[in-house]
């Protein structure tokens, strides 16, 4: 079987993946800052590091994966201008910011299991650690990297620029972007350079998340969180370190220099990115209105929306993309899933019962090492569900006649559904709010309607099928005995 292979970031380069310290795996990635409900775009981004946390696990590696919460430090201008986001939901809605982030990190977790998604080994809060963000921040000054003015400390890009690369990850030239800053903003005209950003900001009297640190009362910059708790939890060099494409350019490029300017290492072996969700070719974000809530997603109860889709469906959905393409959020294609997930689902219900014969007509082997290639390359899961489609129609194939299967194939190919469908790729059959009563119902009626038929009353057993249709449940009547979907 091949090697897996993932895409960096830093590179451009599709790299053979070899662990720090194998069998162990460390992993950071960049999570929610928690003051709304997280939309469908920011769910797609954290599936996509499921899927990779689901698939290292499952190659047996031992994966200590960090997510943090950023409930301190993430200003309105995703820079340093602008009121703490945490802390203006709190002003408006009047309650304590920790309230704030107390709501949406419950509201975040249940939309995650929702989706299925495996929680994280660790969930580390910024405002948690305040004390390690201090420490490093004192290193970054020891070393010369970042100086104090009046309480707030920067860091100074030039300087570092000078020594070190700074603009590795975005690609970008530092002339470009020291011509796209502009000057003097509101209250920063303290710093040298107009790239310099904030590790620690002094604390306005208005400000209400404060702590007291070195350089009086304050609070931590965005990005140095993210360098404290990787370093703490996955030490100065670890493997992965992920996060939406957006943060690219500036948050993860800051990480990188905080890392570099406090310990001389440059923090993840493997920068992983992931594609933005997109809604008419436009990133589906709050600020464009043009996002919705899963809750709103499940219901249907949005403009956007013709109906309303199950969790597993829009995880399918999401799945039938590369992590690194965009992905643009339509009903057609989301209704095309829908299909899709039901066609795997009753291929995988009738593994179990498939007959089996002396010989194999079919390669179950070919179609493992299909999936197994996709999926070591960079994680591709479109082309392992398109291998998986091909395993369903030699399930049907079997199922009718067709093929044929041996017993050892068939355990084989059953493993096999059962690792990538359940396992790496996080799919399970419908467990939503009253499905197993579902379940329940349609045992209870087609044992009915199998008694109606046994009497030869097939107007009863004919209404039973109608009815159920009318209500969107197709009852099949094959050799090997009823199955059912529902769309
Ligand atoms: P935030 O809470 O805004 O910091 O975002 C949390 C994560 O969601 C970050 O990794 C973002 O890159 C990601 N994200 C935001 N919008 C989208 C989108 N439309 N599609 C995919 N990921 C997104
Ligand atoms: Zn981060």
């Amino acid at each position: 079987m091949s090697e897996l292979k993932i895409y960096n970031t830093l590179t451009r380069e599709k790299e053979i993946f070899k662990p720090l310290n194998a069998p162990h795996v460390g992993m950071y990635v960049c999570g929610p800052t928690l003051y709304s409900h997280a939309h469908l775009g920011n769910c797609r981004t954290f599936l996509s590091f499921d899927v990779v946390f689901r698939y290292l696990k499952h190659l047996d590696y031992k994966v200590r994966y960090v997510r943090n919460i950023t409930d301190v430090g993430h200003l309105e201008s995703d820079g340093d201008e602008g009121e703490d986001k945490i802390a203006k939901r709190a002003r408006l809605e009047k309650l304590e910011p920790m309230e704030i982030v107390q709501l949406y990190a419950v509201d975040f977790h249940k939309v995650l299991d929702d989706f299925n998604l495996l929680p994280p080994s660790i969930e580390p809060t910024a405002s948690g650690h305040i004390i390690e963000q201090i420490e490093m921040t004192k290193k970054i000054i020891d070393n010369g990297w970042a100086y104090e003015v009046d309480g707030t400390i920067w860091f100074d890009v030039e300087k570092f620029a000078a020594t070190y690369p700074y603009t590795e990850l975005s690609g970008r030239k530092l002339d470009e972007l020291l011509e796209g800053t502009r000057e003097n903003l509101e209250g920063q005209n303290e710093k040298r350079g107009r790239l310099d950003f904030a590790l620690w900001k002094k604390a306005k009297p208005e400000h209400i998340m404060r702590w007291p640190s070195p350089w009086g009362e304050g609070f931590p910059g965005w990005h140095i969180e993210c360098s404290a708790m990787s370093s703490k939890y996955l030490g100065e060099q670890f493997d992965i370190h992920g996060g939406g494409m957006d943060l690219a350019p500036t948050h993860h490029t800051n990480e990188i220099a905080q890392n570099v300017a406090c310990c001389k290492k440059s923090p993840a072996k493997t920068w992983i990115h992931t594609n933005m969700l997109t809604v008419n070719g436009q990133k589906m974000s709050k600020s464009l209105d043009n996002s919705f809530l899963p809750e709103q997603l499940f219901t249907g109860n949005h403009p956007l929306l013709e109906t309303g889709y199950s969790p597993m469906v829009v995880r399918f959905f999401m799945l039938q993309a590369h992590y690194r393409s965009t992905l643009d959020f339509s009903n057609t294609a989301l209704q095309a899933s829908e299909k899709g997930y039901q066609r795997l689902m009753n291929a995988m219900k009738l593994i179990a019962g498939l007959k089996t014969s002396e010989k194999s007509s079919v390669k179950i082997e070919t179609l493992k090492t299909d999936i197994y290639n996709a999926l070591n390359d960079d994680f591709n899961t479109p082309v392992a569900i398109a291998s998986l489609f091909e395993g369903a129609r030699i399930i049907n194939s079997i199922n009718d006649g067709s093929d044929t299967i041996t017993a050892a194939d068939k355990e084989q190919l059953q493993k096999l559904f059962s690792d990538i469908v359940f396992d790496v790729l996080g799919l399970k059959e419908e467990t939503g709010a009253g499905s197993d009563k579902v379940e329940g119902l349609m045992n209870l009626i087609l044992e009915l309607r199998k008694d109606v038929r046994t009497k030869k009353d097939f107007a009863a057993s004919d209404k039973i099928r109608d009815e159920l249709l009318k209500v969107g449940i197709q009852v099949k009547d094959g050799k090997d005995g009823i199955t059912w979907t529902s769309n």
